[in-house]
């Protein structure tokens, strides 16, 4: 079967079992080719609905988890977003979908900057996102993204996509007032996903929303790589 029939059949059973309920994200899911985004040799399983490995024991998540993550932060075109933690690529791509869509005016397109602490893996990120054309709409990092990325800084949105030990303190002062966060907070092997909300007075409301499961978030305001 064609890519884009698999990737149709699993945009349907993902609306069917509740995680993607917006246009905006069964848009973008439909367009984002992830087969483009996975190691060559699974490319064949790009279209199940689980988290495969990317290298250097990191993974790409799963597309349900994808969809309820980008859900959740009700994203609109024109949104600054940061990722922390771009791996493959593949997110930031779903979320660059959602705030600049391909087929609207480029004034009116939102930006992603997406930090990934594995130079190699930010190198491949790159170059699956030139190959599916997502380049000019995402811009790839290589540091620790537990530290945000205070450049491009306010964000409208934050989406944390490796597990951290409680929220990172420069996130919180990067995110726009009104802004919110998706963010794993828990121990190692257990996690909560939950979305923190700045309001327009700086103070947080912080809601989890379902477990998880996510690799570490390593770095100054995550977990210490002699901890794990
Ligand atoms: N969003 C990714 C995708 O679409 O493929 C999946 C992310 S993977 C579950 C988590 C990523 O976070 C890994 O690539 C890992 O190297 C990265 N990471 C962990 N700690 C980090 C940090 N402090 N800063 C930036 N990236 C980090």
């Amino acid at each position: 079967m064609e890519f884009e029939e698999l990737r149709r059949r699993l945009v349907e059973k993902l609306k069917r079992e509740g995680y993607i309920v917006s246009r905006d994200v069964e848009r973008a899911m439909l367009r984002v080719p992830r087969e483009l985004f996975v190691p060559e040799e699974l490319r064949h399983l790009a279209y199940e609905d689980t988290p495969l490995p990317i290298g250097y024991g990191q993974t790409i998540s799963a597309p349900h988890m994808v969809a309820l993550m980008t859900e959740l932060a009700e994203l609109k075109p024109g949104m600054n977003v940061l990722e922390v933690g771009t791996g493959s690529g593949y997110h930031a791509a779903v979320i660059a979908e959602v705030v600049a869509p391909s087929d609207a005016p480029r004034e009116r397109w939102g930006h992603v900057y997406t930090v990934e602490r594995i130079p190699e893996l930010a190198e491949r990120a790159r170059r699956n996102l030139e190959r599916a054309g997502y380049a000019d709409r995402v811009t790839v990092i290589v540091g620790d993204g537990s530290k945000g990325y205070p450049p491009a800084a306010p964000y409208d949105r934050i989406i944390v996509t490796a597990a951290a030990p409680d929220v990172p303190p420069p996130l919180v002062e990067q995110l726009k007032p009104g802004g919110k966060m998706i963010i794993p907070i828990g121990d190692r092997y257990m996690q909560y996903l939950y979305v923190v909300e700045k309001r327009e007075d700086g103070s947080i409301r912080a809601r989890p929303v379902t477990p998880c499961l996510f690799v570490p978030l390593i770095g100054e305001y995550g977990w210490r790589e002699e901890q794990l």
